[in-house]
């Protein structure tokens, strides 16, 4: 017996619709990349969203063709990417952080056929263009006034593009199945592999996304989504903010610690999500300052581990709610966060220090697993670690082309390529990356861990734990430390802190002191790169 209720496809455009038609005069505020702050509504969003569907449409772009975006977040990038999928074409964010020759391989792999791109980014597309045959058009994110000379043939401005549609168009009708959007992990090993969601999935990993328990937003928050929408979708936001009917404030550009606290305080931002990185320039940018945060309640912290330090700072001297979150490309992106059930409710100080330091519990819509090697399930005592698989309606089900079969097993698990474990109450912690983690005398230890430990200490800027070939061990851990400026801590200080806070035998051998750390496109810690900058390196 079938169910006697409507065919509803859960297709994106519908979350515009919702937003249009019952947040209509709420604001979009952007950070324009001409410079100055630009305001719009869901109203206007949805009608110039129409547009770019009907212009698609009108170039000759339809039901499942490719279409790059290489744009910070600003309405326009909302209203392009609505209009994308409304006429039944996948966006395909790109991350400009990439190298050129990276952006040319994806834009190759998932054959491109138009890119809207912001100013910024124009003289890469310019470089690059020639490079991607299926490239056809170049939709620049702007207007006339500030539309550059260019020798690119086939590159118009935007809001000229725009205007010579009326927005009398029907959203395409398609099977909720149909892809949405594409994104590519950055491959710190191999060739990017792309990653295809579909309109269900996105509209569904924005539902769990805003529960409650999860994200817990709704239409009286002022979201500032930091994390760009090329960096996984900033983390659902784009669809998450309309569907709850919520403000959004976009950066544009830029992302200092003196800007992000620009919006947070004019626009009075409750909620904003971004990398430690991010994070760390803004407490910085107020320590220096003296300024508070009378507005913000909640920031979202992911992409890497949250430092301890970094939770109590927002906590303590802020009165800003930390949510530890993790997540991967591969997972729309949420996997898991960090916010407190009824069973470690009430807990402060250290005690609840110590529960933020994980990375939470997953949403419904995401099951969890840890397992040895022979794929045998290991125990929830917060302490057995392995590896992390998952399973859910917003977790991939193979990359696009077929890349990386092996991490999918006939169950429908995905393996993280992450090292966890899980507590009784479901709250999964990160250890490592499997590639990541030290091997030392048969037994792992977790660079993480260490991490976060060494970046507590007032002098450590950033902190970078690595495994170096030890005769005796195997492997064993050379901690590297990029000092805050002006501070000179020595190796003994740095270990003296972290002495009696970890397992005697995790401790590091070795402390070396850099300028930099490497970082991924993403903004994560480039291990193989500075695995190969120690690859000399021989312990004392
Ligand atoms: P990339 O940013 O490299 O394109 P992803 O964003 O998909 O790719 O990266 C996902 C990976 O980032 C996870 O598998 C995990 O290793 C790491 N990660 C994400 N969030 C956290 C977190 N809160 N703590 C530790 N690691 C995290």
């Amino acid at each position: 017996m079938l169910g006697l209720m409507q065919e509803w496809p859960l297709l994106c455009h519908k979350i515009l619709d919702h937003a249009g038609i019952q947040h209509p005069r709420r604001e979009i505020v952007s950070r324009s990349i001409e410079g100055p702050i630009v305001r719009t509504t869901y109203s206007d969003i949805r009608t110039r969203a129409l547009k770019v569907a009907q212009r698609l449409e009108r170039d000759g772009y339809g039901v499942g063709d490719r279409i790059a975006t290489l744009a910070w977040n600003t309405a326009r990038h909302i209203e392009a990417w609505y209009g994308i999928m409304g006429v039944g074409a996948v966006y395909h964010t790109l991350n400009p952080r990439l190298f050129p020759e990276q952006l040319v391989w994806i834009m190759n792999h998932a054959e491109d056929k138009a890119i809207f791109v912001d100013l910024t980014f124009l003289p890469l597309v310019e470089k690059i263009a020639a490079a991607v045959p299926s490239l056809k058009q170049v939709i620049v994110l702007t207007d006339k006034a500030h539309m550059p000379q260019t020798a690119l043939p086939n590159a118009v401005a935007y809001e000229e593009w725009l205007a010579e549609a009326d927005g009398d168009f029907q959203w395409k009708s398609l099977d909720e199945g149909a892809a949405a959007g594409m994104c590519y992990t950055s491959g710190t090993t191999g060739e990017p592999k792309g990653v295809v969601y579909s309109h269900r999935s996105n509209v569904l990993h924005a539902m769990m996304a805003a529960m409650p328990d999860a994200k817990g937003i709704g239409s009286k928050d002022i979201i500032l989504p930091v994390v760009p929408m090329f960096h996984a979708n900033a983390w659902g936001l784009g669809q998450s903010a309309p569907m709850i009917g919520a403000k959004l404030v976009m950066p544009g550009g830029k992302m200092d610690g003196a800007s992000i606290y620009e919006l947070l305080d004019t626009e009075k931002v409750t909620f904003t999500a971004a990398v430690p990185t991010v994070w760390l320039m803004l407490l910085q940018y107020l320590e220096e300052t003296g300024k508070k945060l009378p507005y913000l309640k909640k920031v979202v912290i992911g992409g890497s581990a949250c430092p301890r330090a970094m939770t109590k700072k927002f906590q303590e001297n802020y009165d800003v709610e930390v949510i530890h979150a993790w997540g991967m490309t591969e997972m729309s992106p949420l996997g898991s966060l960090c916010t407190m059930k009824p069973e470690y409710a009430g807990l402060e100080g250290d005690e609840r220090l110590n529960i933020e330091e994980k990375q939470g519990h997953a949403p419904f819509g995401v099951e969890m697993k840890v397992t040895d090697d022979e794929n045998k399930s290991l125990p929830w005592n917060g302490k057995t670690f392995g590896r992390l698989k998952v399973r859910g309606p917003a977790v991939a089900a193979a990359y696009y082309g077929g890349a990386g079969k092996e991490q999918f097993d006939e169950e429908g698990w995905f393996d993280t390529g992450d090292v966890a474990h899980i507590d009784a109450n479901g709250y999964m912690q990160i250890t490592d990356r499997a590639k990541d983690v030290i091997k030392s005398g048969g037994e792992w230890i977790s660079t993480i861990d260490l991490e976060n430990l060494a970046v507590g200490h007032p002098d450590v800027a950033e902190a970078a734990v690595i495994g170096v070939r030890h005769s005796k061990w195997d492997e064993r851990p050379l901690l590297v430390i990029v000092r805050k400026p002006g501070k000179e801590p020595e190796k003994s200080d740095i270990l003296g802190f972290m002495d009696g806070k970890v397992a005697k035998w995790w401790m590091p051998d070795d402390v070396a002191f850099v300028d930099e750390i490497p970082h991924t496109a993403t903004g994560k810690i480039q291990k193989t790169t500075l695995r190969k900058q120690f690859s000399d390196y021989r312990f004392p």
